[in-house]
């Protein structure tokens, strides 16, 4: 089913991304997700088709795409694994994006053509064991002494860190300044004084590797700050609303996934003389899901296309997140319900689904924080906030 009016270009990528995803991905997901490790060889099969660098500059290895592109890309991977499609947002819309936004020019030649090539794996350094939603609450502090920032902290939850060669950490020089004490920095994943302890027994999205990142007088070069001191907040909440969008689309495809696997064994099982297809109960299910994910892809797109017109879109990205999340959740839901007893066991991707989906829900912005950014942006513009 398709809806929106893709261009020619866009319908070509989609179907390349497609084909890829259909027979290099979705056979591995399963095996994957059993015998959890990181994607390799998704993540070279990503960057042979110059996928790694998608909406990065062309003069730093990337391939200067839109953010459609971006969705549509994210879209097909997710469907055919999702845990692959957090390796390459974590990679790309958070730690490239970030470098290749608030870099100079010395950051993004030394730093963005080994994580384009996919020499390098990147990742993005937010989340603290006491901040997450409250992420400008963060404790790890950077002291600086001569030409150097002294690291010290404790950042968790990093997806992408156990192989990271390139980390964009937030840490703050003063914590009396708030938001206003942070400063962004890119780390080398070899810096002394930085331990990578791998975090296990995530509930879905298994292949996508994930640690606790440890810094202990971790040595950093004044010259890997992005912008000025004391920026690094700014410009986090502008690379995190951006890849909001990323994460929406990502739903979408755990979502389509889970539809498409929903209607054909609705199709093909029987039950009290007819296929499931033909109860009205389960049609009214299919039809749920069908216009749901039509809703949210719809909302997903206008975010991308408001982004790629540097028009206003925090509000839209939100939206975007908060509901592609929640009918990717539902979604996976009622194609585990369709399958019946089957669908709650692992040969069955169904269930694989149901486990992979929550999280979207959670990270980049857990969906109580989508609904206050919509409200305040809602409110303050009409006056009343
Ligand atoms: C699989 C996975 C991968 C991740 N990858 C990364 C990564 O690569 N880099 C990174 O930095 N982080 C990453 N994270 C962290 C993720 O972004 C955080 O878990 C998320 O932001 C929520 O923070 P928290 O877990 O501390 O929950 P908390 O902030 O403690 O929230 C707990 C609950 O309270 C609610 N809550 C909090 N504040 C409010 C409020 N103002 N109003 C209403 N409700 C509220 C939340 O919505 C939630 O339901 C990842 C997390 C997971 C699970």
């Amino acid at each position: 089913m398709t809806t929106v009016l893709l261009s020619e270009e866009e319908q070509l990528l989609k179907n390349a991304v497609k084909d890829f995803a259909d027979q290099q991905l979705a056979p591995r997901a399963a095996d994957l997700d059993q015998n959890p490790e990181f994607p390799w060889d998704n993540f070279k099969g990503l960057a042979d088709m110059g996928l790694l660098g998608l909406t990065i500059d062309q003069e730093y290895g990337g391939s200067g795409g839109t953010t459609r592109q971006l969705v549509l890309v994210v879209q097909e991977i997710a469907r055919a694994c999702a845990a692959t499609s957090v390796t390459y947002i974590a990679h790309l819309s958070l730690c490239m994006q970030f470098i290749d936004t608030f870099g100079t020019e010395g950051q993004k030649s030394q730093f963005i053509p080994p994580l384009a090539h996919g020499e390098h794996v990147g990742a993005f350094c937010l989340t603290e064991p006491g901040s997450g939603s409250d992420a400008a609450a963060l404790r790890t502090t950077s002291t600086r002494k001569d030409g150097t920032y002294l690291l010290n902290g404790t950042k968790t939850f990093i997806t992408n860190a156990p192989e990271a060669h390139t980390l964009v950490v937030l840490a703050t020089q003063d914590r009396s300044l708030g938001s206003k004490g942070i400063d962004a920095l890119i780390v080398e994943g070899d810096s002394t004084g930085l331990t990578v302890n791998p975090l296990h027994g995530k509930m879905g999205m298994r292949a996508s590797s994930i640690a606790e990142v440890v810094f202990e007088d971790c040595p950093v070069p004044v010259e890997n700050r992005m912008g000025e001191e004391g920026e690094g907040f700014r410009e986090t909440l502008n690379v995190l609303t951006s890849s909001r969008i990323s994460i929406a689309a990502q739903s979408v495809g755990i979502a389509q996934a889970a539809y498409e696997a929903a209607v054909s064994y609705a199709k093909q099982r029987e039950a009290f003389g007819q296929h499931l297809a033909d109860f009205q109960g389960i049609q009214w299910m299919i039809a749920d899901m069908a216009t749901n994910i039509e809703a949210a892809r719809l909302l997903v797109w206008n975010a991308a296309t408001l982004r790629d017109e540097d028009k206003p879109f925090v509000t839209e990205a939100s939206m975007a997140k908060l509901f592609a999340s929640r009918i990717a959740v539902e979604a996976a839901d009622r194609a585990v319900q369709i399958h019946g007893g089957v669908g709650y066991f692992s040969p069955m991707p169904v269930e694989r689904y149901y486990r992979d989906a929550k999280v979207t829900e959670i990270y980049e912005g857990t969906s109580e924080i989508q609904r206050v950014i919509i409200a305040r942006n809602i409110l303050r513009s009409e006056g009343v906030g």
